[in-house]
């Protein structure tokens, strides 16, 4: 094993007298508490993990998807197994409740199956009639792919990545976020247990610097990250010059319209679970939530009193609606937007402060008033913080929908059919759910466009982003 747990700090001293600087480092978000420390592997080491990756897919891209799909389905099993110790390591590396965690592990293993199930008949050749005896095309692994993730779904953005690719022949380059460094040794280590060949999915401990120049390996076939619009530039900048497939995952600031002919008793718990799901750290979180004149006071005085009424603490606890942010620093940003936007004449419904004690908690929050001048009203909103607005009806609620940089996803409340399609063909985004909230599922494309990204993960979509579209003549 080449990674150690070292005592919690910033910095350590080598037995050779070399300062360390460590990037790994797992801090508990309920109390603020350094749990473990990982240095960052070696140059040698990374050396060593990429040449075994880019040596095991000779190999591996031969394998039936028999084995394949034996080998998935032994890692989901090890993922039900396992089941409340590893949701309890990602209730303790980044604050999510112990019940969004049992369901995160269950999602991942419930996507596991499916893709060993399907991918088979995903990937298998098309025909197309043309003037040969057999034409078409075949899909075939691209190779060594390199994925950069974020902490926020530790398991999951690294499953939705994992299970299609693997399936699909393609082997794995783990670059987790810098805080998560126990849910990367824990998935590397289930894909191992489970059958995969070594270097078949392969963590890296490499700091977000170290990135680029990976991505113009020669070994390294193609890139997908999850995560910011910073990082996705810089990803993107890195496969772009060395003309590499990249698959973006951004951020966004979905909508949540309520339009006339909304069931207000379905939307009202379902705009709180859209908004504080994950402790509102969600990329498909509902953020801006649009309502027409005709249900507007009613959606916000019930939707204001829910956010209000959640028990905000202990991850652990099952009575726990909402749990810290990820760090200091996230629950600092969003308290910072916030006050920004009281300042500015934002009017506040519900919350709006931080939860003293240890622990980066911060209360529901619902906002009004929010215009562009303020940092909550062109900014994403990371945070379990809702900003409410009025529309004048649903071509108004589409049109502040659609006047943002992102289109990630969209949540639509309509009982009426010709509103819902209204929605559906006048929304700019990757995903219109309507009467739901948005929600990423294994059958079911998932992805971004504007500055929310580009490409798809899941699916039959999703799958062949890393594989060669390979056209069959023949004569
Ligand atoms: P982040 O800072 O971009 O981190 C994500 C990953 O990118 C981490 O592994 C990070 O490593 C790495 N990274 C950061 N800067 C990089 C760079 N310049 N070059 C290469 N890699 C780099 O994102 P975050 O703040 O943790 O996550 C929140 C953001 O992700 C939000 O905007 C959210 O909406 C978005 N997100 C999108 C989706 C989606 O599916 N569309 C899903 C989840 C989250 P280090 O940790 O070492 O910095």
């Amino acid at each position: 094993m080449v990674v150690r747990v070292l005592p919690p700090s910033s910095s350590w001293t080598s037995p050779f007298g070399q300062t360390v600087v460590m990037a790994y480092i797992s801090t508990n978000p309920t109390t603020g508490d350094v749990v473990a420390t990982f240095e960052n592997h070696t140059e040698s080491e990374v050396e060593a993990r990429v040449a075994l990756a880019a040596k095991t897919f000779l190999t591996y891209r031969t394998t039936s998807f028999e084995d394949r799909a034996m080998w998935m389905r032994t890692a989901a099993e090890i993922f039900e197994g396992e089941l409340p110790n590893i949701a309890q390591v990602l209730t303790e590396e980044m604050g999510k409740t112990f019940n969004a965690a049992r369901g995160e592990v269950m999602k991942c293993a419930m996507t596991m199956r499916y893709y060993a199930e399907h991918a088979e008949e995903m990937l298998k050749e098309e025909a197309i009639a043309s003037a040969a005896s057999r034409s078409g095309v075949r899909y075939d692994p691209l190779g060594v792919v390199l994925a950069v993730m974020p902490w926020n779904f530790p398991l999951w953005q690294v499953v939705r990545f994992a299970a299609p690719a693997l399936m699909a022949g393609n082997v794995g380059l783990l670059k987790h976020a810098s805080n998560v460094p126990r849910a990367a040794l824990l998935l590397e280590d289930a894909f191992r247990r489970a059958g995969f060949p070594d270097g078949c999915f392969t963590n890296l401990f490499l700091p977000a610097s170290r990135v680029a120049a990976l991505i113009g390996d020669d070994r390294v076939a193609a890139v997908t990250l999850t995560g910011s619009e910073a990082a996705g530039q810089s990803v993107a900048a890195a496969a772009g010059h060395s003309l590499k497939k990249c698959v973006l995952e951004l951020g966004g600031s979905d909508p949540f319209i309520v339009a006339d002919s909304a069931d207000l008793d379905r939307a009202v718990p379902m705009a709180v679970t859209g908004r504080v799901q994950n402790n509102g750290q969600s990329c498909i979180a509902a953020k801006r939530f649009l309502v027409v004149e005709s249900r507007y006071e009613e959606f916000l005085a019930r939707f204001s009193a829910e956010m209000d009424a959640l028990v905000v603490g202990d991850p652990m606890d099952p009575a726990t609606g909402v749990g810290p942010l990820v760090s200091a620093q996230q629950r600092d940003e969003i308290a910072e937007q916030v006050a920004d936007a009281i300042a500015k004449g934002a009017v506040v419904h519900a919350g709006g402060t931080v939860v003293d004690g240890p622990g980066f908690f911060y209360r529901p929050t619902v906002l009004t008033k929010v215009d562009a001048s303020m940092r909550a009203g062109c900014e994403e909103l990371f945070g379990p913080v809702a900003v409410v607005e009025q529309v004048r009806d649903l071509d108004h609620a589409i049109e502040v929908a659609n006047a943002t940089p992102w289109g990630l996803g969209a949540s639509v409340w309509a009982n009426d059919q010709l509103e819902q399609e209204r929605a559906i063909a006048g929304i700019e985004a990757g995903m219109v759910f309507v009467n739901a909230i948005v929600a990423s599922t294994p059958e079911l494309p998932f992805g971004g466009i504007k500055r929310s990204g580009y490409g798809r993960e899941l699916s039959s979509v999703g799958i062949r982003e890393f594989c060669n579209a390979k056209t069959v003549f023949v004569q």
